[in-house]
């Protein structure tokens, strides 16, 4: 079929192409600023990983005043 589409996970590699993944989208503000990173492809085992890791993050805030 020509244009060949690879779809691999960002977090180990494997080929998600034809099968089930996820796509994040991560903001990052800064002082007030949004900036758009690329979306991040994931497995569903790195998904689930990458999940818990954001439950267990304390996420970083940045108080200007
Ligand atoms: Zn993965």
């Amino acid at each position: 079929m020509g244009k060949q589409t690879t779809v691999t996970c960002d977090s180990c590699g494997a080929d998600v192409f034809n099968k089930k993944y996820f796509t994040l989208n991560i903001r990052k503000v800064i002082h007030g600023k949004q900036t758009m990173n690329p979306a991040i492809y994931l497995c569903p085992k790195c998904f689930r990983e990458t999940k818990l890791a954001m439950l267990l993050i304390d996420i970083e805030v940045e108080k200007d005043d």
